[in-house]
This record gives structure tokens, sequence and C-alpha cells, in this order.
């Protein structure tokens, strides 16, 4: 039999679970108090919990820890994580310091099969997904290691959240939920290439949470080349999808346009992406394409991106660069563990 694991489950499953072994209900709350409050590394530590109910735990359970492989620091504070998963899987996560709060950038998959043109994380395809618990644990590690606590978590490393789309909603549950971290909800993004169906469905479930959707052209063709996803959904429907989550959710929605020199960089280009986003209550990031040695993607002149700001706000749309943190640590997506790999293969 599968061991279980405990860090994933939600609070009713967990009572639920220490009742199966014999235990009282309320040890289940003490558990979960236990792994999501207080992030304790280890079941030993858990004192109110008695020896022998601590023995058949370790026995009988999976208690998801991460080990700290890596830490790059960046001049600007920025720390990128890489993390050995239980089964010798590499992730990476990225925290970044504002005057706001704390920002962590985590994994939701080990490697990732959507294959976008200009991006690390999918040149090696996909390994697996990863669980509710090796997600929040790149949350509690980085607390943990830091000593501050996380405000805001952005779902933008390695993989596509929206293909490991349970997983991702058990975690936002129990990152939000009381009795853990409970992080507000307008504090957590989740980044997607554009899963129709999903988008759908996510915005049913009518959570505060922004949706960042990764536009990157404004036309399909021009989307095409730069997303394999595009063969599957259509511009049309993503955006079709967009519009459904800003009406149910209410939230403003983010796009994504990572600028490419000569790609979709142009005058032009920016009136058809104001053209298409019109309407919309959104908000769109620039972010100049970070150059990966396998592909030859170049990115814009600064000119060419404030230029390129300059017109979408001409048009009304609401448009920052985004600030770029830790461009001297291997800035791009799934670089660090890349580098890891190859070293270890
Ligand atoms: N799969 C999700 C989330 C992970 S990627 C998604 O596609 O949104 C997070 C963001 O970084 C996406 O907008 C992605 O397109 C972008 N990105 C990936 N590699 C990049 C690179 N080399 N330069 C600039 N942006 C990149």
């Amino acid at each position: 039999m599968e061991k279980a694991d405990i860090k994933s489950m939600s609070l009713l499953e967990l009572t639920d679970f220490v009742t199966h072994l014999g235990e009282k209900g309320f040890r289940g709350k003490q558990l979960y108090q236990w792994m999501h409050e207080k992030l304790s590394p280890s079941i030993d530590d858990m004192t109110n919990l008695p020896a022998g109910f601590r023995e058949k735990l370790k026995e009988e359970c999976i208690y998801t820890l991460l080990r700290q492989k890596d830490v790059q620091v960046s001049k600007d504070g920025t720390k990128k994580y890489l993390f050995l998963l239980q089964d010798g899987n590499a992730v990476e996560s990225v925290l970044m310091r504002y005057k706001f709060g704390n920002s962590l950038c985590i994994s939701s998959q080990a490697g990732c099969r959507m294959g976008c043109r200009f991006c690390a994380s999918t040149l090696e395809g996909l390994v697996r997904n990863l669980t509710p618990s090796e997600m929040l644990e790149q949350v509690y590690q980085i607390t943990r290691d830091t000593g501050e606590r996380v405000s805001h978590v952005v779902v933008m490393g390695t993989g596509e959240p929206l293909d490991n789309f349970d997983n991702l909603l058990r975690f936002i549950e129990l990152l939000t939920g009381e009795g853990g971290q409970n992080l507000s909800q307008r504090n957590v993004t989740v980044s997607t290439c554009g899963l129709v169906p999903k988008i759908r469905e996510l915005a049913e479930k009518k959570l505060q949470i922004t949706l960042a959707l990764s536009l990157h052209a404004p036309n399909q063709e021009k989307r095409r080349e730069l997303m394999p996803v595009a063969n599957k959904y259509e511009l049309s429907s993503v955006i079709d999808a967009c519009k459904t989550y800003v009406e149910l959710t209410g939230r403003r929605i983010t796009f994504e346009y990572s600028l490419v020199a000569g790609a979709n960089d142009s005058p032009e280009d920016a009136k058809e992406l104001a053209d298409l986003i019109k309407g919309i209550n959104c908000h769109v990031n620039l972010i100049p394409v970070n150059p990966i040695k396998e592909r030859n993607y170049k990115r814009p002149k600064g000119e060419a991106v404030q230029g390129f700001k300059n017109k979408l706000e001409k048009y009304g749309i609401n448009v920052t660069i985004r600030r770029e943190m830790g461009q001297d640590i291997d800035g791009a997506c799934g670089q660090l563990r890349k580098k890891y790999m190859e070293r270890q293969g």
C-alpha cells in the first residue's frame, strides 16, 4: 500500500486518517498545526502527540520535506533555491524581497510538457507533477531558512500549474486556509500558458487569486511560433476564457508578454495587442525575454521595450515593465535546475 502523504491532506481528511489509526479526532488538528502553522521540520518535534502515535506516523506516512541543495543570493537580495525532492528530482524556487513583503515564485511540476520555445524548463519535458505538500514545502522551507514570513506566492516557476490542477487547488486551499500560513488568496498568483478548459474550471471555483495568462503574441500565428499550446487552443478561445474568468471572479487578469526582438515587439504588434485585449479588466506585464543558450531568441533594446509600453498606454492599456530581479543568478526560469540536472546526467 502507498504511504499516506499527510502534509497534502485537508484537516477533514487528516482527522479521518488519525481516527483510522485509532487516535482521537483532535489529534488531527494538532498534527495539522505542527505541519502547517509551526512548520515543524520533523515528527519527533511534535511533543504534544503521544510517543506511540508519533512512531506510527513515522512508519505509515510520508512526511514531505525538501533538501536544500543550493542557494544563490543576488545583489538585490533575491534568493534562488534548488531543492531535492525525496525521489531525487530537483525543483527551484525564487524568493524576491519587495517593500510590500516577501514574494516567492514556486514550481508546480518537475519539468514541463508545454514546450514554449523560449523557456528552459520545458527542454527536457515533464518528469512528474509535484504533490500539494511538495509545493507547500517550497514555501515552508524558505520560511524556516529566512525566519521571515512569505506573504505572496506566485506559481510561475517550472511547470504548468493548470496541468496539475487538483494538486494546485489543494495547495491553494492549504496555503490560504485557516490554521496554516493563512495567506490571503489575493496574494496568490497562478500563471498559465492558456489551458482553456482548466481556466474555465478555475473560474467556476470563484477563488480570489490572480490569474496570469502568458500571452506573448498579439495574434494566433505569432503565438503558435512561440507556444505549441496555441495549436491546441486558438487565441480567441483563450481570450474568451479570460473574459469568463474576470466575469465570474471579479478579479483583474494579468497578461504576461515576453518581448522577443523581431518576433513580437514591433509598434504594429503593440497596436494589435491593444485591440485584442481592450475592454478587458486587465494589466499587462512586459518581460524582455531572458535568452537561453539552446535558442536564438534575443531581448529587444531598452528603447524598444519602452516604446512598446508607451504605445500600449496610448491605447489605454494598463502596463508595467517587469522589474527584473536576480539577473546575476541564473535569472531565467528553470536554468538552475537544468544546470544541476546536466551535472548529474
Ligand atoms: N507554465 C506557466 C507558468 C510557468 S512560466 C505559464 O506558462 O505561464 C512563467 C512565465 O515565465 C510565463 O509567462 C513564461 O512564458 C515566462 N517565461 C519562461 N521562460 C522565459 C524566458 N526565457 N524569458 C522570459 N519569460 C519566460
